[in-house]
């Protein structure tokens, strides 16, 4: 059951002033299926939106600095860390969470109070795997003098040095294996800390109005915490573990790796966890092994007994891989295809609605491929979200993955991605049918 998902078992809330906007703050915890992942349920008017913290829906570091904010254009839940380290590190992997104000309770200004809610209400394993993201190359970033690097390894392991020169924090160094039982001991009582010179600049930029000695360590160069004590000696690094791992949850999914922040914060964490994003996006589709996959393909005069298109408009060469939700075909291509005669004259490019015209085609292999649908016909009724990112040139091997997303009654929707050399070129979503010809 280790590495199956989990929920919790029952409904639990908790509550308290927000550390930035000093409002009182309510979250509300609700069990949800396998697959649901982390979502948060905000009221807007008499609407209630979801939203799930992921990277893809992180609001600008530099507008709302100091915290990580998640939103988009109608509504906005701040300083998520602490709640999202916990959940992340109790291998929370499904939960609704229903938010009532504008930022997550600053609680003590550390991870545990999530931690012991999370307990208290029991976690409890579904019937289905978590996906884990497995490194296999090291990946890192640099930024104003603080770094972040990823390094293989079979578990995650999250290490952190901070550096306060002449003043009495110095240098701190901590590395943790992150499991539940560690995350919990170790890291989630570490509270959150500013040095005294912080405060002024942190008041007038509207910061810091639920924050006092207590929820915060308020560090004087000299003296250590003003009117408080350490939890550890090295509390502020621990607490640094405990935000990056909050950043690291944005990725969506467990990674076994080896996450190392130099001085690293919140802005350059996440651009990180957008570059591990297309790192895996690259990995999960492992193109080499497809290319080469010798087993199973399908050539040019097979595709034709599955599709109606012909010279010119055949425009995929073989098929790698089929099974009943995705299809990755390749289509090779020559100087000599006739679109380039016009397409343009002086400079050869692959004309866009050609390579979304490929993709819709191994689509129509994806869905046409078997016996009982032979002799008809994928009709597309819609092209959604297209992008391109590169452009496609004579010698350029495409690389056309479609992945069927969903079905209902006669109606597919399909995803394609196109790719050369490991990176996306056009990408979009397609709705299709099934029609008798
Ligand atoms: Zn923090």
């Amino acid at each position: 059951m280790e590495n199956n998902q989990k929920t919790i078992e029952r409904n639990a809330k908790i509550e308290s002033i927000g550390l930035h906007t000093g409002e009182k703050s309510k979250l509300f915890f609700h069990p949800a299926p396998a697959d649901t992942g982390i979502a948060f349920m905000k009221k807007n008017g008499s609407r209630t939106e979801t939203i799930k913290p992921v990277i893809e829906n992180l609001l600008d570091t530099k507008k709302f600095p100091r915290r990580t904010s998640i939103g988009n254009e109608r509504i906005q839940i701040h300083t998520v860390e602490h709640l999202l380290s916990a959940l992340y590190s109790m291998q929370i992997d499904n939960i609704l969470i229903e938010i009532e104000g504008s930022e997550c309770p600053g609680q003590d200004g550390s991870a545990r109070p999530f931690v012991d809610v999370i307990k208290k209400a029991g976690i409890k394993p579904l019937n289905k795997k978590k996906k884990i993201f497995v490194v296999k190359d090291p990946l890192y970033l640099s930024e104003n003098n603080t770094h972040i690097i990823v390094l293989p390894s079979n578990e995650l392991r999250v290490s952190y040095i901070l550096d306060y020169p002449s003043t009495t924090l110095g240098a701190q160094y901590a590395s943790y294996p992150i499991t539940p039982e560690i995350y919990e001991k170790e890291i989630a009582p570490a509270r959150t800390f500013c040095m005294k010179e912080e405060i002024e600049p942190l008041k007038k930029m509207g910061l810091g109005k639920g924050s006092d000695y207590k929820n915060t360590l308020v560090i004087d160069k000299n003296k250590g915490p003003i009117d408080n004590r350490f939890r550890f000696e090295d509390e502020p690094v621990r607490h640094k573990i405990s935000d990056l791992i909050g950043d690291i949850a944005l990725f969506g999914s467990h990674i076994a790796g080896h996450i190392i922040g130099i001085k690293s914060g919140h802005s350059i964490n996440t651009k990180f966890i957008k570059k591990m994003k297309l790192l895996q996006e690259k990995e999960t589709t492992d193109l080499k092994e497809m290319v080469f996959h010798e087993n199973g393909i399908l050539y040019s005069e097979d595709i034709c007994k599955i599709i109606p298109h012909r010279y010119p408009f055949l425009l995929v060469d073989r098929i790698v891989e089929l099974d009943d939700i995705k299809a990755i075909g390749i289509k090779t291509v020559s100087i000599n295809e006739w679109f380039f005669q016009g397409h343009f004259p002086s400079k050869p490019i692959m004309p866009g609605v050609l390579i979304v015209e490929a993709m819709a085609q191994v689509g129509g292999v994806l869905m046409l491929h078997r016996e009982e649908n032979r002799g008809k016909l994928a009709y597309f009724m819609s092209i959604e979200n297209v992008k391109f990112r590169k452009a496609v040139r004579p010698g350029c091997q495409l690389i056309l993955q479609v992945e069927l997303l969903k079905t209902k009654g006669k109606i597919a929707r399909l995803e394609g991605k196109a790719f050369v050399d490991g990176s996306i070129v056009a990408e979009g979503t397609f709705m299709s049918t099934i029609i008798d010809e």
